[in-house]
């Protein structure tokens, strides 16, 4: 593992951010971790990174307990999720980012020990390869999510189609605010929704730009480290 590659990947996004939103605090940077070994998110968690994101239900898990002697690390869930997986990592996870059925709330319901924050995935681009829901469908999800009372909709995730422009993108994460804005003004108890998780490798700067609050960052971290 090189670290030294490492941790000049890592300080080349902190200083594209820096760069263009000198003051910018209100995020949380989420190191995707799923092509890397413990050893690189042990080396980050030294660094200074403490959130932390897989997509592999028992991958996340065996990192998790891995790792468990790294105390402020907070897990995140970030791919789709079968309802069966549920239990492997609900042990584990601080955030899932993509709720997108009621199947899924369900089975979460019925395995937590205390209450989940989830993100709800919603599909913005409409294509057809990404999970999520259309944003048409966005709202009455949620407020059917009231009745379980172990899921707590923190806020909204998207995934933004790898080909498109920067204008795209900008439209897109745009709307993705748009709705949370809507969620926000229900004023419902279950889905407070003040966070907005989007933007990856390619896009966290036009992300954070439209407000995310959670930005995923995977290869612009690990590439070239192992
Ligand atoms: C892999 C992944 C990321 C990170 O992607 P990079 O392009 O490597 O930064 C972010 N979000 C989700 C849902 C992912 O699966």
């Amino acid at each position: 593992m090189d670290s030294i590659q490492l941790q000049n990947n890592l300080t080349k996004v902190y200083q594209s951010i820096d760069a263009i939103y000198p003051l910018a605090s209100n995020y949380h940077l989420i190191a995707v971790t799923k092509t890397v070994s413990d050893k690189v998110i042990r080396a980050l968690y030294q660094m200074g990174v403490s959130h932390f994101g897989e997509n592999r239900p028992q991958i996340l898990a065996e990192k998790a307990v891995e790792l468990q002697d790294l105390k402020e690390i907070q897990w995140h869930f970030i791919g789709r999720l079968q309802t069966r997986q549920v239990k492997t990592i609900l042990p584990y996870v601080s955030y899932i980012h993509s709720l997108d059925r009621l199947s899924l709330a369900q089975e979460i319901q019925k395995r937590a020990t205390q209450q989940v924050k989830c993100f709800v995935q919603v599909n913005v681009s409409g294509e057809a390869t990404k999970t999520g829901l259309s944003v048409d469908e966005t709202m009455s999800f949620i407020e059917q999510l009231q009745e379980f009372s172990m899921i707590q909709v923190v806020g909204l995730m998207t995934m933004a189609p790898f080909n498109y422009s920067q204008e795209e993108l900008h439209r897109d994460f745009k709307k993705l605010k748009q709705l949370q804005e809507t969620v926000v003004a229900q004023n419902w108890q279950h889905a407070p929704c003040r966070e907005l998780s989007m933007g990856m490798s390619q896009d966290y700067l036009i992300a954070l730009e439209e407000g995310a609050t959670f930005i995923r960052v995977g290869t612009a971290i690990t590439q070239g480290v192992e």
